[in-house]
């Protein structure tokens, strides 16, 4: 291993384009460890025996409003048009979610779905979303009953499986984003943009990487080479003192030895199956909110309009995470509550000490990322430096 101006610890999209843009604009000479066998963190895709291209840590699909982030990444892929949609299994029936104008018509009788739409329309103006909690405020009885039924119906359980408890025990931030969209729109996302890379995440990952003055180290866990000293505020790597940038993308409380405590997340377990079928279900997610101990199915062949006799499905089980117990030791999301803050501001406090670590990433960072914001908080940092 030669000398690094830059070691950056994780290869997820936040390690990846930072390593790019330094060896890139600044002519860095860039370490990449990544802790797993593969790049692309979460968003590690591959095909699989059945021939389907399969995302291993769950459904990953591309969508921004930023059309810087798709400039640079549309560099390094072509893409595959895609919007994405979701149905529910509620009441022994399959409806779109976001609940929306479809979804009244599917679960009430023509008449009650014509006055609940009048009403909705007449109070929020059609192509208007409304957060589930403040339909529950509205002075309407009607529309109060309304959202009762969706909350109950689509959300209460659903969010008490994905989080481990009650609603009203998690941070309004998660809970407030869940709408009702007043029109016809059965997507997912509203983005302008909204694709999946041709060849998967992990070649694009791979080609963002595939700079000369970059080097990427599989299989190694960054905190066995590397070791931060509080008091003298110095890295030392492999024994070594380092006084280049180190970019850190993982856990903040694993990077400190969890000296203020570990940061909670919740985890999820993938149960993956490829059946003798062409096809499972009609839509590529089925969200089941109040039956089965697993959130969703996802069948990738819908994804990129794949064709085989065979699908390959996967079933989510959320789970608490446990770093000590290899079935539950992934991160997957945190779990925000002002304690957890408290504990993060803690160790944020000892990085800003040293004047050279850069945190970045959904994990560094402590927050719920789509690829777009991960990718786009790695991009300002140098538009930020630059300007
Ligand atoms: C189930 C699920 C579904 C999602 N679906 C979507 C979606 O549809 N659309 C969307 O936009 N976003 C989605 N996301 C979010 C997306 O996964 C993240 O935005 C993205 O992965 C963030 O990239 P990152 O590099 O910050 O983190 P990661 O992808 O987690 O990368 C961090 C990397 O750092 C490595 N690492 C950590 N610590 C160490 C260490 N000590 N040594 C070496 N390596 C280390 C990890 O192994 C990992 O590979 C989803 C997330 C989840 C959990």
């Amino acid at each position: 291993m030669g000398d690094y101006d830059v070691i950056v610890i994780g290869g997820g999209f936040s390690g990846a384009v930072m390593a790019e843009r330094f060896a890139n604009l600044q002519n860095k000479r860039v370490l990449v460890i990544e802790q797993r066998a593969h790049i692309a963190g979460n968003c590690f895709d591959y095909v699989n025996e059945a021939g389907i291209l399969v995302h291993h840590y769950g459904p990953h699909l591309f969508h921004t409003n930023k059309s810087a982030v798709w400039d640079y990444l549309s560099q390094f892929t072509e893409w595959t048009p895609y919007e994405h949609k979701v149905l529910a299994a509620v009441d022994s029936k399959l409806v779109p979610i976001p609940f929306n104008l479809n979804t009244l018509e599917m679960m009430f009788s023509h008449d009650e779905a014509e006055a609940l739409k009048q009403c909705l329309i007449a109070t929020y103006g059609f192509d208007s979303k409304v957060p589930i909690l403040e339909l529950r405020q509205s002075p309407d009885a009607k529309l109060r009953e309304l959202a009762e039924c969706v909350y109950e119906k689509f959300f209460v359980n659903y969010t008490t499986k994905q989080w481990g408890c009650s609603p009203e025990q998690i941070s309004p931030s998660v809970t407030a984003r869940v709408p009702v969209v007043i029109s016809r729109d059965d997507r997912y996302f509203q983005d302008r943009y909204q694709a999946i890379p041709k060849e998967g995440y992990t070649k694009l990952v791979a080609k963002i990487l595939a700079h000369p003055n970059i080097t990427v180290t599989l299989n190694t866990d960054a905190t066995s080479l590397i070791k931060l000293d509080v008091q003298s505020r110095t890295i030392t790597f492999k024994g070594q003192p380092f006084n280049g940038t180190l970019v850190f993308t993982g856990m903040l409380d694993q990077l400190f030895a969890y000296c203020h405590g570990e940061l909670p997340y919740r985890s999820l377990q993938f149960d993956f199956q490829t059946l003798d079928l062409e096809q499972f279900q009609a839509a590529t997610t089925v969200n089941y909110p109040n039956e089965h101990r697993y959130t969703r199915i996802t069948e990738f062949k819908h994804i990129l309009g794949q064709k085989s006799a065979q699908t390959t499905i996967v079933k989510e089980y959320p789970q608490d995470y446990d770093r000590l117990d290899p079935t539950k030791n992934v991160p997957y999301y945190p779990i925000f509550n002002d304690q957890n803050q408290q504990r993060f501001d803690a160790y944020k406090t000892l990085v800003d000490g040293f004047t050279n670590i850069i945190t970045a990433g959904r994990l560094a960072d402590y927050k719920y990322y789509n690829m777009d914001d991960a990718i786009a908080n790695a991009l300002n940092y140098f538009v930020a430096k630059d300007s």
